[in-house]
């Protein structure tokens, strides 16, 4: 048979992967000649030999791709032959060259080959913090810029030793060109700091012991710092949360190999899998141990778990074990909401009041990226933040139209950037608060990392209309900026919930139309009103709003959000009427001065309307006494579901909350709710008893209002988005509801139901307005 050549470019999660490896070795079996080289197209293979092997090859390309490797496209063409210089396929250097089409790979836990060999006395890895292959290791976190190349990585200034050297070099080796292949003879290199310039002789051991004595430690990781304390120690616990002002927010535990976890396959898969997320658990998987001390997450049925995932990590715990502990919390390293520290001055300096000791190493951290959180729901994960292991690999949408990259910026929490380029969505790592000055500069620079490793700057800037977010303000000086350049720029608003919409449609891979029951905190409305509890009906182009919650008056605007037993005195003015002596007298009027807020509810001073579902939440979980105040986002909210189970909630009786079919908008009052609140309460019925009925009314009354949303619009589907799409008892419940109604739920899978996948939506509403 004559010989053929053909020159494929291979795009995808290909760089970083081990697969140049791959494709040599597969080169190798069928005995092809050619080569293979990294490019800022992709990976390009040029192949020569007859042509049932040629096919056999494209094949297997396909079917055998390694584990972490993910083909998007494949372009195959054939190629004049060229004989080539050796008679055997080989790996060249990588080339730069513009107009990238590849992807990064996110950084990856250790495999249990690297775990093996940093356990194993004889290899010469034993107790070596970086080891590393081409299955594992830091990735983006990492890379400087593309191509994925050591000079490009913050390893490019560690020179290989000759034994690193040869692995590097030989195809047959699991480190063959991983690029930030190390060993203690050439790579970095861990110490443990007082603070003070004093250096502590056998960091990870000396680290193992300071924290058994229940100091705190800043520890060094993959996409920033941890702060670490023994996870077992109720008063070391509550020292690190009053040291970062922390008083409520749940922290994240890591876990060793020793302690015994009753949870689901998914649960474990997920826990220690190579993206190694922060896994939301049942608290009762940990069993009777009492090994977590109470104040880890006060309030919760659930405990945030996680697995090690650096190489670190696992020697500290191993050393751990050796003092008899099991968990560890380990918490970002910052102070407050400010983003995690990246740098070792930076934390020596940042986390000064907060560490007692610094466990650092000497390879840079280039990109932060903290834990992503998620949870396992109905056997799917379900995030809550999507970052480390996750981020920036690329949301597909083949479904939409093709068009000019875009970039969206996001809303104000929990914020993430989204650059759109071809069919392919990259949307950062969480970001966080803007309205925090240091988080904000975070923003510019992620920002910024996206246009230069995917070598794109587009020209069309996509936003939220709220004109006070700070990402709105970037975009309108990005605006102002570009005016003065020849091809200018353009900027697209995008209404917030129709992007809460729109985000789930397009990483399902539905183009929609759809209904959206779209509920969350607070979101600027398309008449300048504060949204958030909307019946849509729409895609990409467009949206109807077909109904929402009756608005309700935030009394104090943004104060009320942090003390919701504001929003409860509003929705007790509009129930029963504007004289407090004839309202029902529940225990929550007794412990609140009521009067300030009633006279700025009579006098309309800064008391906006809000149709927010969130907000019903908070008001709702307030009269029942608690949670006057809330320490952080949606604390009432989150705690109010803590009291009641998905059991409790199918058995509670459903209050009633009737809506008129017949009215043009569908509108969802919100009075019955707090009338039959109020009552419950005054016959004596327990916080938890009122969490389980309004759970179970609000499922029941979304259900109803979905039917004649589909009624309406005709359509079927309906998406679930929105912050307040974060309780689980409410999605699971809607689910249930809307199927057996014979309505296609859509709830989000890859990216988070909050705030964080905002800028995923505008993006997408963008392209198609364009
Ligand atoms: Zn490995
Ligand atoms: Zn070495
Ligand atoms: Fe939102």
């Amino acid at each position: 048979m004559k010989d053929e050549r053909r020159r494929f470019v291979v795009n995808g999660i290909v760089q970083g992967v081990g697969f140049r490896p791959f494709v040599f070795n597969l080169a190798g079996s069928e005995s092809l000649t050619g080569f293979v080289t990294n490019t800022s197209d992709g990976v390009v293979i040029e192949i020569e030999g007859p042509l049932d092997r040629l096919d056999r090859f494209a094949r297997r390309l396909k079917d055998e791709t390694p584990p972490l490797a993910k083909i998007v496209s494949v372009m195959t063409e054939s190629v004049p032959s060229t004989p080539d210089s050796s008679r055997f396929f080989e790996i060249l250097a990588s080339e730069n060259s513009p107009g990238t089409n590849t992807m990064i790979p996110p950084d990856v836990a250790v495999c249990s080959d690297c775990l093996r060999e940093i356990r194993d006395a004889n290899d010469r890895r034993f107790g070596y913090p970086f080891a590393n292959c081409t299955n594992c290791g830091p990735r983006w976190t990492i890379i400087g810029r593309i191509p994925y190349d050591r000079p490009y990585t913050s390893m490019a200034s560690f020179t290989m030793c000759p034994a690193c050297r040869d692995e590097y070099d030989d195809p047959a080796n699991r480190r063959f060109h991983a690029q930030p292949n190390a060993c203690p003879e050439c790579g970095p290199r861990v110490w443990l700091s007082a603070g003070d310039g004093r250096e502590i002789a056998e960091p990870v051991a000396a680290a193992a012991t300071l924290l058994a004595e229940g100091r705190i430690l800043a520890v060094k990781g993959l996409g920033g710092f941890h702060l670490a304390v023994r996870a077992d120690d109720e008063t070391a616990v509550l020292r690190l949360r009053e040291r970062k002002n922390r008083e409520a927010k749940p922290l994240a535990v890591m876990v060793g190999r020793n302690l015994p976890l009753h949870v689901d396959p998914a649960e474990q898969e997920l826990l220690v899998s190579s993206s190694s997320p922060i896994v939301l658990v049942d608290r009762k998987s940990l069993g009777p141990s009492g090994s977590i001390a109470g104040s880890v997450a006060p309030e919760h049925n659930r405990l945030g778990l996680l697995s090690p995932y650096t190489p670190l990590h696992h020697l500290l715990l191993d050393e751990l074990a050796g003092h008899g502990i099991n968990a560890l919390v380990m918490t970002s390293g910052n102070a407050g909401d400010e983003p995690i520290c990246l740098g070792n001055d930076e934390a020596l300096e940042r986390l000064a009041g907060i560490a007692d000791y610094w466990l650092l190493h000497d390879r840079d951290i280039l990109r932060r990226a903290d834990d992503s959180v998620t949870q396992i729901l109905g056997n799917k994960l379900h995030f809550f933040r999507r970052s480390r292991g996750y981020a920036p690999v690329p949301i597909s949408v083949p479904q939409i139209p093709p068009g000019p990259p875009v970039l969206a910026v996001g809303a104000e929490l929990k914020n993430t950037v989204c650059l759109l380029k071809n069919n392919q969505a990259f949307l950062s790592p969480h970001i966080g608060d803007l309205e925090n000055l240091k988080t904000y500069e975070f923003f510019t620079e992620t920002v910024a990392t996206l246009q230069q490793v995917l070598e794109c700057e587009p020209k069309v800037v996509a936003h939220d209309l709220h004109p006070g977010y700070f990402s709105t303000r970037w975009a309108k000086e990005w605006a102002e900026e570009q005016a003065d350049k020849p091809d200018g720029g353009k900027l697209i608003g995008v209404q917030h919930h129709h992007a809460h919409l729109v985000a789930v449609l397009a990483e399902r891979g539905i183009p929609g139309p759809a209904i959206g029951l779209i509920l969350d905190g607070t979101g600027y409305g398309s008449d300048g009103l504060i949204w958030g509890g909307e019946i849509l009906a729409g895609d990409a182009n467009g949206f109807e709003r077909l109904g929402h919650f009756e608005p309700f008056p935030l009394p104090g605007g943004e104060a009320a959000v942090k003390a919701p037993w504001r929003t409860a005195v509003g929705a007790l003015r509009l129930t029963f009427g504007d004289d407090p002596k004839v309202w029902p007298k529940i225990q929550f009027l007794s412990d609140h001065e009521t009067g300030p807020i009633l006279e700025m509810l009579d006098r309309e001073i800064n008391c906006p309307l809000t149709t927010s579902c969130g907000r019903l939440f908070d008001t709702v979980a307030a009269l029942t006494g608690h949670w006057p105040e809330i320490k952080y986002e949606a604390q009432a909210a989150i705690e109010f579901m803590a009291l009641t189970t998905p059991e409790e909630v199918a058995r509670a009786e459903v209050w009633s909350v009737p809506f008129e079919a017949a009215a043009p908008s569908i509108i969802l009052p919100i009075t019955p709710f707090i009338r039959a609140a109020t009552e419950d309460l005054l016959s004596g019925a327990s916080p938890s008893l009122v969490s389980a009925r309004f759970h179970a009314t609000l499922i029941d009354l979304l259900a109803r209002a979905a039917r004649e949303a589909s009624v309406r619009s005709g359509l079927t589907d309906v998406v679930l988005g929105g912050g307040v799409f974060q309780n689980e008892i409410l999605l699971a419940g809607l689910m249930d509801s809307l199927s057996e109604s014979e309505l296609r739920p859509l709830r989000p899978i890859s990216a988070p139901a909050g705030d964080g996948a905002i800028a995923l939506g505008q993006a997408i509403i963008a392209r198609a307005q364009l």
